[in-house]
Formats: structure tokens, sequence, C-alpha cells
């Protein structure tokens, strides 16, 4: 074998190792993957975990801690069109979703949004001046012609037995993917507190694949539920917060609707 031969082969030899250490560096399609609240699979990990799910490693993530807001009365209004809804409830294995029936919407910024789902976080996702809070409620929207999100975020307390979630608390399925259906009607503005003033701010989905996609409302206001309520859910979901993330330049504004 000749220098060149052997330098010809060196070379390949060279390329085909890069080759197969940046097939290495390939994340797997998210199919089946597991994501975690702790541990391997916990929040720190997501963004690696697959393809469809490094946007959990992005600049623009929720929940964030609510401070430094700017007051603008110019902000938007929400103006807000619910009917009420029979009762459908699952466990999808990371929370309790309450599914919402068809019909219900917010009118954010003169954009339709319809009101898909809501569900549950304990503790708190997002804090306030550094402060969580037992629980959260998430109510999630979709303008059903740009696929973008408007999630509005009521904060728990422990306190007095709340009045809607009294409905539920004994049929919140225990196995995931099971379900609870019941022809009960409600409506998801009883679980708003009376002072409507809200955070705003652009984020993301605090769940893989974290897609920035949200405009966030979280309530300045809490309402309560009792220490009892607030078990029935956490004794299922577990914790299921995501850790506070960086605010990364973006501005938070506050409004009083
Ligand atoms: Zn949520």
């Amino acid at each position: 074998m000749t220098i060149r031969h052997t330098r010809l082969l060196l070379t390949l030899l060279a390329i085909s190792f890069l080759l197969i250490s940046c097939k290495e560096d390939e994340l797997p399609p998210c199919t089946d993957i597991h994501w975690e609240y702790e541990g391997e699979d916990g929040p720190d990990a997501w963004g690696e975990l697959c393809v469809d799910y490094t946007t959990c490693a992005g600049q623009a993530q929720s929940p964030v801690n609510l401070a430094g807001a700017i007051y603008d009365p110019a902000s938007l209004d929400i103006a807000q069109s619910y009917s009420a809804s029979t009762t459908h409830i699952l466990n999808n294995g990371h929370t309790i979703q309450f599914t919402y029936d068809a019909g219900s919407s917010i009118l954010v910024n003169g954009e339709s949004y319809e009101l898909l789902q809501f569900h549950s976080h304990t503790h708190s996702e997002h804090s306030v001046s550094g402060i969580s809070s037992p629980m959260e409620l998430h109510f999630v929207h979709k303008n059903l012609t740009t696929g973008n999100l408007a999630v509005i975020g009521v904060l728990v307390e422990e306190g007095a037995e709340n009045e809607v979630l009294k409905l539920f608390t004994e049929h919140l399925p225990a196995a995931k993917d099971s379900t609870y259906e019941a022809a009960l009607t409600y409506e998801a503005q009883d679980l708003f507190p009376e002072d409507r003033s809200y955070f705003t701010y652009s984020g993301s989905l605090t769940t893989p694949p974290c897609s920035e996609i949200v405009t966030w409302f979280v309530m300045e206001q809490s309402i309560q539920a009792s220490a009892a309520q607030i078990e029935a859910f956490e004794a299922l979901q577990h914790e299921n917060a995501r850790p506070l993330q960086e605010l990364d330049g973006r501005v938070i504004r506050y409004h009083s609707w």
C-alpha cells in the first residue's frame, strides 16, 4: 500500500466515523417518548428528549414569575362568551383535564379563541412576586384559524370549599387514560375570580412540545378550594408543575379587566 493509499483510507475512515457520530447526535422522533416532572426525563431534559421537543429549551418559555409588570391601560380586553358544558373528565397521566363542550370562546384583540379544555397543576406553575399557590387551573383556548392559543390561568388558594369543584371531586378518574362522563352541566366562568385583573405575556405550553404559541392571561386574584379538594387533585396528578423559566427580555403587562 502506498502512502497515498494509506491517506485515502484514513480519510475514508475519518469520514465514516464523523457520519456515525452525527447520526448518534440526532434526536429520535417524539412518538412514544415518555416525559416526567422529575428524574432523567424531567423538565431539564425535555429539550433533548426528541426532535420535536427542542423548543422546551427556547427563550419564550412558560411558566414565569409574574413580577415587575407594566401597568397598561391600553392592553387587551377579553370579551368572554361562555356557555354551560356537560361533564367530561380525563386523567391523561400528567393532569386531570376537563374537556369543554364546543361553543364557548373569548375574543382577544378582535380574534376568537375557542375554549377546548381546562386542567390543573399542583402546585401552581406561575408565581406572583415569587409566591406560588397550591394549585393553578389553565383554561386553554384555541384560535381555530391560526392554531395559536390563549390560556387563562387561575390560581387556587387553600380556603373555603369550592362550589364548582365540589361537583367533581369524588369523580376524578384515578387511572391513567380513564374518564368520567356525566350529563351534569356547569359553567367554566364560575371558576374565575370576581376581579378580572390579569397579567399577560407571550409564552409557551408548559408541557412538551413547549410550543411558543401561547398568549398567557394569569388572573391576579385567586379563587379558593378546600385543602381536601386540592388534595384530591394532587393525589392523582402528583407534583405536575414545570419549574419557572427565564423571561429572557419578555415584558409582562398588567391590566384591570
Ligand atoms: Zn397547564
